[in-house]
C-alpha cells in the first residue's frame, strides 16, 4: 500500500474522517477543497478541532499542516479550490480518486474525468441512515448508476448532524484499501446501514446508452489504443465480450468457444472472449468505426 497514491476530493465530515483514519497508509495523498474552516464545522468535523480561528484558513491548508505534523512518511499535496474540468490533469498524478463531495454537479465532473482518464474511483455518500459506496474501475460509471437508480442513489455526502461513526469510518477505510489493492472489482455497490450495521452488496452493469461511457470508447480509440502491427490492426477493449450476442448480429460469422471470426470481402475480424480484436484488410478508420458499433 505504501506505493499507492490517492486523491481525496472534499474534506468535509466524511472526507476529513477518512484522512485521519488513513494516516500513513499511502505514499502520496492529494486533498481538494475550497471551503474555509468555520466554528460550526467542529460538531461534525472534529478533525478541525485544533483550528484557532485567528485568521481564515482553508480546510485544505489546515489538513495539510495537521497531517504533515502527524505523518512524515507520506507526501501530502493540497489544492485549495473546488474540483472542476480544469483539474482533470491533476488526476493523472494519482492511482485512485475518492469523491466525498456533497453535490451531484461535482460528482458528474469527477466521474467524467475518471472515465476519460481511465482512473479508478470510489464515490462515497452518507446521510443519517446509511452510507453508500460505489467502486468504478473499467466498469459501469457513476452516470450509469444514476440512470438506473430510479432516485435511490444518494447524490453526495449530505449534511449530517453528527460526526461519522467509528464503525462507518473503519468500514470505509477497509473497503477503499481493498479496492486500491484490486480486491474489490469495479461496478460494485456497497450500502452500509448505520443503525443495524448490515451491509448490502450488489454489482452494476454498464448502461449501453450512458452518454459518459459510450463517448469514452471513441476517446480511448483515438488516444491510440488502436495499434497497427504486422498481423493487422489490434485493439484491446479490456473487458469480456459477449461473443454469442455478437455472432447473432453478424451474418456469416463463425463462433468458437474462445473467439469469433468474421469474414467479408477479403477483410476479417477476430474477436476474443476477453476483449481483444484483430483486424486484417481494414483501414484504421474502418476498424475504429466497427469497434464503436460493436461495443457501444
Ligand atoms: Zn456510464
Amino acid at each position: 500500500m505504501e506505493n499507492k497514491s490517492i486523491l481525496v476530493i472534499g474534506a468535509g465530515a466524511v472526507g476529513s474522517a477518512f484522512l485521519e483514519s488513513s494516516i500513513g497508509l499511502f505514499k502520496k495523498v492529494g486533498i481538494f477543497d475550497g471551503d474555509i474552516v468555520t466554528k460550526g464545522n467542529l460538531i461534525t468535523q472534529p478533525f478541525y478541532k485544533e483550528c484557532d480561528f485567528s485568521s481564515p484558513i482553508s480546510k485544505t491548508a489546515f489538513a495539510i499542516k495537521k497531517l504533515n505534523s502527524l505523518d512524515s512518511g507520506t507526501e501530502y499535496k493540497g489544492y485549495e479550490r473546488y474540483f472542476t474540468e480544469k483539474d482533470f490533469e491533476v488526476m493523472k498524478e494519482y492511482d485512485l480518486i475518492v469523491d466525498f463531495t456533497d453535490n451531484i454537479k461535482s460528482r458528474m465532473i469527477i466521474n467524467e474525468g475518471c472515465v476519460n482518464g481511465g482512473k479508478a474511483a470510489v464515490f462515497v455518500s452518507l446521510n443519517e441512515k446509511e452510507a453508500f459506496l460505489y467502486f468504478y474501475r473499467d466498469s459501469a460509471c457513476f452516470n450509469c448508476l444514476l440512470r438506473n437508480s430510479i432516485g435511490h442513489v444518494k447524490e453526495g455526502c449530505e449534511s449530517v448532524i453528527s460526526a461519522p461513526e467509528k464503525e462507518f469510518v473503519s468500514f470505509l477505510k477497509e473497503n477503499i484499501l481493498e479496492f486500491a489493492l484490486d480486491r474489490v472489482e469495479g461496478g460494485r455497490i456497497l450500502l452500509f446501514n448505520l443503525k443495524n450495521k448490515s451491509i448490502f452488496s450488489s454489482m452494476l452493469k454498464k448502461d449501453n446508452e450512458c452518454e459518459v461511457c459510450v463517448k469514452h470508447v471513441g476517446k480511448r480509440i483515438e488516444d491510440g489504443f488502436l495499434q497497427v502491427c504486422s498481423s493487422g490492426i489490434k485493439f484491446s477493449y479490456g473487458k469480456p465480450i459477449d461473443l454469442k450476442k455478437l455472432s447473432s448480429v453478424f451474418a456469416d460469422s463463425k463462433l468458437y468457444s474462445e473467439f469469433l471470426i468474421f469474414n467479408q470481402n477479403n477483410k476479417s475480424v477476430l474477436i476474443s472472449l476477453d476483449g481483444d480484436f484483430l483486424f486484417t484488410g481494414y483501414t484504421k478508420e474502418e476498424a475504429k468505426e466497427l469497434i464503436i458499433s460493436l461495443v457501444s
